[in-house]
C-alpha cells in the first residue's frame, strides 16, 4: 500500500482507504459478521483511513464498525466522521454548533474510542452556508482548539461549496465523492486551488456509488437515466475486454496525484481485498479513454442541497 500526505496535515494516508457506509446496509442489507472481516481485511492489508457517519443506516454503520475497531490497536487506524446530516430530507441536517457537540459524543460512544482524527461537516450544500461560516466552522474549531478531534474539514456532492469554504474558513481538508470517476472529472480544476492553500483532498465513490459496478447502481441513485444507461455501456464494454469495471474504475480514480486518498465502501471481505490488490496495478489508459468517450455529451451530474449552493 502507498501512502500521501493529508494537505498540510500531519496524516499520511493509504492511497485507497475504506469507506464504512455499506455496514449501515446502504447497498443491500448485509451481514454484520462479514462487514466486521471486511473492516479487518482492509487494515490487515495497509489500509489506514476509515470513513463513516452518523447518517450512514441512521448509525448502523457506526455501531457495526465500532464493534470491529474493538480489536484493531488505535494507531493502527485514522478515524473520520461527520456531523450535520441524519438523514435523506432537508429538515434532517442540523449544523447548529449544539447539535455538532452532541452528534460528536454520540458517535464516539457508537465507535468506541476517545476521539476521531476528522470531523466533518456533512453535506453542507443542503445549509444556509452563513451558519456553516459563522457557526459550524468555528464550533469545529473550537472542538479542534480543545483537542476534541484533530483535523476538521467540510463534505459535499457540488464543487462550488469547497471553494466557497476555502475562501471563507481554514479547514484541513475536504470530502468530495462522485467528481473524479471515469465518468465525472469535474473536481480537476480546483485541484490547484486546493493544493496551494494546503487543504488536501479525500476523494469518495469511485465507482460513482455503484454505477460502475457488476451489480449496477441502487435504486436510490440520483443518476439521469442517460448516465445510468451509459454506465450499464461501460460495463458491457470492460466485460467485452474481460476487465472488471470496479478495477479500472479504482485504478483511474486512485491515479492523481493531488488525490491523497479514494474512499471504496464495500462490506464484503473479498470485494476488499480485490480493491486494494487492483490499487497496486497500473491503469489500462487505452481501454479507461473509451469509458470515459460514453460519457461524453451527456449530463453526468444531479442537483443536491439548496439552489444556491448547486454548480
Ligand atoms: P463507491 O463508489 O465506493 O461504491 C460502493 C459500491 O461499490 C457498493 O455497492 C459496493 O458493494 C460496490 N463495490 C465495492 N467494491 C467492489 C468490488 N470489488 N466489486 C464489486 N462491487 C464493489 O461508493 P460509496 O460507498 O458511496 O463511497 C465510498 C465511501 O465514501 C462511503 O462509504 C463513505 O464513507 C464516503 N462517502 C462520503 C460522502 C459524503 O461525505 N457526502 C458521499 C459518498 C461517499
Amino acid at each position: 500500500m502507498q501512502y500521501r500526505k493529508l494537505g498540510n496535515t500531519d496524516l499520511s494516508v493509504s492511497r485507497l482507504s475504506y469507506g464504512a457506509s455499506p455496514l449501515g446496509s446502504v447497498f443491500r442489507n448485509i451481514s454484520e459478521e462479514e462487514g466486521i472481516r471486511t473492516v479487518h481485511t482492509a487494515v490487515d492489508m495497509g489500509v489506514n483511513l476509515i470513513d463513516v457517519s452518523p447518517y450512514y443506516g441512521q448509525t448502523v454503520a457506526e455501531t457495526v464498525l465500532g464493534k470491529a475497531l474493538k480489536s484493531i490497536p488505535r494507531d493502527k487506524y485514522i478515524l473520520s466522521t461527520k456531523a450535520g446530516r441524519y438523514g435523506a430530507d432537508f429538515q434532517d441536517f442540523d449544523f447548529s454548533a449544539k447539535r455538532i457537540r452532541s452528534s460528536l459524543e454520540e458517535s464516539l460512544g457508537r465507535l468506541g474510542v476517545d476521539g476521531v482524527d476528522i470531523l466533518f461537516l456533512h453535506d453542507i450544500e443542503f445549509a444556509n452556508l452563513k451558519q456553516i461560516f459563522d457557526e459550524s466552522l468555528p464550533c469545529l474549531q473550537a472542538l479542534k482548539d480543545e483537542g476534541k478531534v484533530k483535523h476538521i474539514g467540510v463534505t459535499g456532492y457540488p464543487i462550488k461549496i469547497f471553494d466557497k469554504t476555502i475562501e471563507n474558513f481554514d479547514i484541513d481538508c475536504i470530502l468530495t465523492y462522485c467528481r473524479y470517476a471515469l465518468y465525472d472529472t469535474s473536481l480537476e480544476p480546483l485541484l490547484p486551488k486546493l493544493q496551494d492553500k494546503g487543504v488536501g483532498v479525500i476523494n469518495a465513490s469511485p465507482t460513482g456509488m455503484g454505477l460502475l459496478t457488476q451489480r449496477g447502481a441502487p435504486p436510490w441513485h440520483p443518476g439521469k437515466p442517460e448516465l445510468l444507461d451509459a454506465a450499464k455501456k461501460a460495463v458491457e464494454l470492460c466485460n467485452k475486454a474481460n476487465v472488471d469495471i470496479t478495477e479500472l474504475a479504482l485504478q483511474f480514480a486512485i491515479d492523481h496525484d493531488t488525490i491523497a486518498s479514494t474512499l471504496v465502501g464495500t462490506a464484503n471481505p473479498v470485494n476488499i481485498q480485490k480493491n486494494i490488490e487492483w490499487a497496486e496495478k497500473p491503469l489500462n489508459v487505452e481501454l479507461a479513454q473509451e469509458v470515459r468517450a460514453l460519457f461524453n455529451n451527456i449530463d453526468v451530474t444531479w442537483p443536491s442541497g439548496h439552489p444556491e449552493n448547486q454548480d
